[in-house]
C-alpha cells in the first residue's frame, strides 16, 4: 500500500473506525454540528518522488495512493499536463511569474480524471459492483470515462441545467445518466445506491456537503507533485483553484504537505480559492470555524455554484494562511475571453475563476509581482461553447473584396487594414 496507513477525520483526527462510513463523513463532528470528510494520512518520512518508472498516468506516483501493491491502475493517459508561462496575461495582471496548469489536456478534457481514475481504481481493488456520482458534467464524463476502461457499470446522476453537451459526454462513454429534478434529489438516490447495493461513491452526496469520495481526492496529489518538478523543484508561493466543494484545492493541499514532509520544500504554499458565489470568502471573512452559506447564483460557472463550502476547503485555506475571492459572472466571460485570446487556452467559465482571485490578489498587493503563482485551469471551454458564443460578434458575411473586408473588419472587429 505504498505510505498509505490509515483514514481519519480532516476535523477532530477520529481514526475511521469498523463501523464508520468513509462515504458519510465524521459521526463525532456531525453530532458537534459541523460535517467533516476523512482523509487518508501517510508516513512519508525518509521518502522519495519516484522518476519514470513504467507506471501509467498519475500512478508513477502510486506509492502515495491508497491502492494495494498487486492491483492494476485504471489509467486512460491521465496527467502530466503542461504548466505553462503566461507571459501576456501575466503582463496585464502585473505578475511576471503567473503559470498556468492545464489540466484541459487530459484525457476528458478536466482534472476531473485524476480523482476519477483512482475512483475506478479503487473500485476494482474493492469488487464494487458500479460506480455511482452526482456530477453536473466534468465530473460526470470522467467517471463514465474510467468506468468503461475499468468494465465497471457508472450510474450518473445530474440535474436539468446541465448542458446537452456534458450529457452526451457522459452517455457516450458509456455511463447510465438519470436527470433528477433537483440537486437534493439526486443525492437522495445517490447515497441510497451506495449504502443499499454497495455501489462506490465518486463525488459526495450529503447535505451539507462533505467533499468526494476520500480516498480517490489523493489523486489531486499528483498535481503538486507535477508542478514541484515542473518549477525546477519548488513549490510556487500561491496556489490558485477553481472551488465548489473543493476537492481539488484540498488534494494539491496534501500534496505539498507530502512535499513538505519528504524536506523538498521548506514552506506550503498558500491556497487561493477562486470562487463564485463566496461561500469561503464570507466564512473567512467572520472567522467562522464552519463554512458559511451564502447567497448567490451564477449563470456561467454553473459547475462551481455552491453557496455552501465543505470544511476540507476551509482546512486548505486555513493551514496555508490562504486567501478566498469571488467573482461576477461579467468577469468570468471577460476572464475567459482574455485568456483564449492571450494564451490560446479556451477554458471552461468556471476554470478561470482562479485567474480572477489571483489578479485581485495582485491588485490588492497581497500577491507581490515577482511572486511565483500557478493557476490551476481545470476544464476545457469546449464543454458549453453556446454560452462563450453569446459574448462574442457574430462573425460578418462578406463579398470577397478588399472593401467588404476592410468594412467588416473595422465594424466587427475594430481592425483597421
Ligand atoms: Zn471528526
Amino acid at each position: 500500500m505504498g505510505y498509505f496507513q490509515e483514514v481519519r477525520c480532516i476535523r477532530c483526527g477520529r481514526p475511521l473506525g469498523e463501523n464508520d462510513r468513509y462515504y458519510e463523513g465524521c459521526p463525532d463532528c456531525h453530532q458537534a454540528g459541523v460535517n467533516s470528510n476523512w482523509t487518508t494520512v501517510y508516513d512519508v518520512t525518509g521518502a522519495k518522488l519516484p522518476g519514470q518508472n513504467g507506471e501509467p498516468g498519475i500512478y508513477r506516483f502510486r506509492d502515495f495512493y491508497p491502492i494495494a501493491p498487486d492491483v492494476a491502475p485504471v489509467s486512460i493517459g491521465e496527467g502530466n499536463t503542461p504548466l505553462l508561462k503566461l507571459e501576456r496575461l501575466g503582463r496585464e495582471m502585473g505578475l511576471s511569474n503567473l503559470y498556468a496548469k492545464d489540466e484541459t489536456r487530459n484525457p476528458t478534457l478536466s482534472f476531473k480524471d485524476r480523482l476519477c481514475s483512482l475512483v475506478a481504481t479503487m473500485a476494482r481493488q474493492q469488487k464494487a459492483p458500479a460506480i455511482t456520482i452526482s456530477s453536473t458534467g466534468n465530473h460526470g464524463a470522467a467517471m463514465a470515462a474510467y468506468a468503461a476502461a475499468a468494465e465497471i457499470p457508472c450510474i450518473v446522476f445530474t440535474v436539468p441545467y446541465v448542458p446537452d453537451c456534458m450529457k452526451t459526454l457522459m452517455q457516450v462513454y458509456g455511463a447510465y445518466v438519470m436527470v433528477c429534478p433537483t440537486a437534493q434529489d439526486r443525492w437522495t438516490i445517490m447515497g441510497q445506491c451506495v449504502r443499499e447495493l454497495g455501489w462506490m461513491p465518486a463525488s459526495g452526496f450529503q447535505s451539507p456537503p462533505i467533499g468526494s469520495n476520500c480516498y480517490a481526492i489523493d489523486g489531486y496529489k499528483s498535481i503538486a507533485f507535477e508542478v514541484y518538478e515542473q518549477l525546477g523543484g519548488e513549490a510556487p508561493a500561491f496556489f490558485a483553484a477553481p472551488t465548489a466543494y473543493c476537492d481539488g484545492l484540498y488534494g494539491i493541499y496534501k500534496g505539498m504537505n507530502d512535499l513538505k514532509d519528504m524536506g523538498y520544500i521548506s514552506a506550503l504554499p498558500r491556497m487561493v480559492a477562486g470562487e463564485s458565489c463566496g461561500t469561503i470568502e464570507e466564512t473567512l471573512r467572520r472567522n467562522a470555524k464552519a463554512p458559511v452559506n451564502v447567497e448567490g447564483s451564477t449563470q456561467v460557472a454553473f459547475s462551481v455554484g455552491t453557496t455552501l463550502t465543505t470544511f476540507q476547503g476551509l482546512e486548505a485555506v486555513w493551514k496555508t494562511d490562504g486567501y478566498a475571492r469571488s467573482s461576477t459572472d461579467e468577469e468570468v466571460v471577460a476572464m475567459q475571453k482574455r485568456l483564449a485570446s492571450r494564451e490560446g487556452i479556451y477554458a471552461e467559465n468556471s476554470s478561470v475563476l482562479s485567474l480572477l482571485a489571483l489578479e485581485k490578489l495582485a491588485k490588492e498587493g497581497v500577491i507581490k509581482p515577482d511572486d511565483k503563482v500557478v493557476a490551476l485551469i481545470t476544464s476545457t471551454g469546449m464543454r458549453d461553447p453556446e454560452t462563450t458564443a453569446q459574448y462574442l460578434p457574430k462573425p460578418p458575411v462578406i463579398q470577397p473584396t478588399m472593401a467588404d473586408l476592410r468594412a467588416a473588419l473595422k465594424n466587427s472587429y475594430g481592425y483597421s487594414l
